[in-house]
């Protein structure tokens, strides 16, 4: 079988890849392999009560299957080159910002019209945050929310699927550069391609690494970022949700000037599990339906760690340190600020008696067992800065679950173009190191199917 263009990864950076190019010529034979489910056979098995966390399935549906990462996620696309990651430096600051509003308009017109669209443009909250050594960043971002966000992929699926070859269960093994394009492997079956765009994300990020060594493609790895989840009553945090929704706060530690930020703010939302290649971490997300969403705000608070040489295995350091809670927790940890500075393990009881109700079962437990001391540090330190913008913040109940890491794949050597050292193979996405975000990755996504338009 031969296709113009392969997509490997139905995620955001795929699905926008795989659409731009169906939408502006009916001519090109397009295939996208995914290695999950179709978005409507995606069911995370957790449900509270028979299963109550992860049970290592073979293909996670919360991070695989159409929709990718991005399926089930809190839908915040952020319009912004502050961060979500570094596309404008391969494509321009202009050019980034233009690809994610056109999304924007994308996601608007399959099912998104509607949802707000928030901004830091001329807010109070910046002076505030100021005042108090805390830098608010400037973005809009538009909040489809988990159930807006599923519509939209629904409705983008039903656009392309008479257009567009899906192969779903289908992870692809192998790339092989032919004589005249690419092929790729799924087991036994073979498919051939005059061009490769591949997209697969964070969950693909060791087969991606693999692909880059048989290749021969440059990477470079030196970042990760760790942290925990707060979640506190949604009051706390309102006068900043209602405004601006997710507010991106950057402090820098008095002790080691470190950064640590808020990251992935959750107004009335849930504390959910994640797991990234058998490693169980914490999220969050919230509804847009007010039936679903719940009395308390989620965000993490991440310290962003930068190794130097000799030490390249960033991702592999911080997978330790979620094993490490793994180990003790048996999942994810969750702790009473009051207890974590009065340097003692939550348990139950004190959890049931506080005045902040958990929205997902974890352990309770130790997490200066878990974290290094200068994260830790880090991050109390922001809660009490944070306690100065939002007082309350730093009250004994608020619950920090742990550990909350954020992996960045390997930076793959890609050019202006997002095209590698070989002619029409092209990577986007989280996968390529240079997008973590739902818009950016988007917008690798258009980007790319515009180059290879413009080619035909
Ligand atoms: C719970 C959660 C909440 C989030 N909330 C937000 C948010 O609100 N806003 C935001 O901006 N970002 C959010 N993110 C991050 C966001 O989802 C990602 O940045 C985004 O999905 C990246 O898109 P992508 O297409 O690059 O990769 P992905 O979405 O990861 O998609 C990659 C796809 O490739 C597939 N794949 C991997 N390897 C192979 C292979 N070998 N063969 C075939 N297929 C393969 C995977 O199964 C996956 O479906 C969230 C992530 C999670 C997990």
């Amino acid at each position: 079988m031969r296709y113009d263009v392969i997509i490997i990864g139905a995620g955001p950076g795929g699905i926008f890849s795989a659409y731009e190019m169906v939408s502006k010529s009916s001519a090109l034979k397009i295939a996208v392999f995914e290695s999950g489910h179709a978005l409507e056979n995606r069911k995370c098995p957790i449900d509270g009560e028979k299963i109550k966390s992860c049970i290592q399935c073979k293909s996670c549906s919360i991070m695989s299957g159409f929709g990718g990462a991005g399926a089930f996620s809190d839908g915040k696309y952020n319009i912004t080159n502050d961060f979500g990651g570094t596309l404008f430096e391969h494509i321009g600051k202009t050019q980034a910002l233009d690809l994610m509003r056109y999304v924007d308009e994308i996601n608007m017109a399959y099912g998104g019209e509607g949802t707000k669209m928030y901004t830091t443009a001329g807010t109070h909250l910046k002076k505030m945050c100021l005042q108090n050594k805390l830098n608010l960043l400037d973005a809009s971002v538009r909040h489809l929310g988990t159930d807006i966000n599923y519509v939209v992929l629904e409705n983008l699926y039903a656009e392309m699927k008479d257009k567009v070859d899906f192969y779903f269960d289908t992870p692809v093994t192998d790339v092989a550069v032919t004589q005249d394009g690419y092929r790729i492997c799924c087991g036994d079956a073979s498919y051939e391609c005059d061009r490769c765009v591949i997209s697969v994300g964070r969950s693909g990020s060791k087969w991606m690494e693999k692909v880059c060594e048989s290749l021969d493609i440059s990477t470079k790895s030196n970042r990760v970022d760790i942290g925990v989840r707060v979640e506190l009553p949604a009051v706390i945090f309102s006068h900043l949700t209602d405004e601006l929704y997710e507010s991106k706060i950057v402090y820098r530690t008095e002790k080691f000037e470190d950064r640590v930020r808020t990251f992935c703010m959750n107004p009335y939302g849930i504390v959910v599990n994640e797991n990234t290649n058998g490693i169980v971490t914490v999220n969050g997300h919230s509804y847009e339906d007010e039936q679903k969403q719940t009395a308390n705000t989620n965000f993490a608070l991440l310290v962003a760690k930068h190794f130097s040489e000799p030490f390249k295995d960033s991702n592999g350091y911080g997978e330790s340190i979620a094993r490490l809670s793994n180990m003790l927790g048996g999942g994810v940890i969750v702790q009473r600020f009051g207890d974590l500075v009065r340097g003692r393990r939550s348990n139950m009881k004190r959890i049931e008696e506080g005045l902040v109700t958990p929205t997902l079962a974890a352990t309770p437990g130790d997490l200066s067992l878990v974290l290094p001391k200068r994260i830790l540090d880090g991050i109390i330190e922001m809660i009490y800065a944070l306690d100065k913008i939002a007082p309350g913040t730093a009250n004994d109940d608020t619950l920090l679950y742990g550990v909350e890491v954020k992996f960045y794949n390997m930076e793959v050597d890609i050019d202006e173009n997002l095209e590698s050292r070989y002619k029409g193979l092209y990577v986007i996405g989280d996968g390529s190191g240079v997008t973590h975000s739902l818009s950016h990755a988007s917008a690798s996504g258009v980007y790319v199917a515009r180059q290879i338009l413009g080619q035909i």
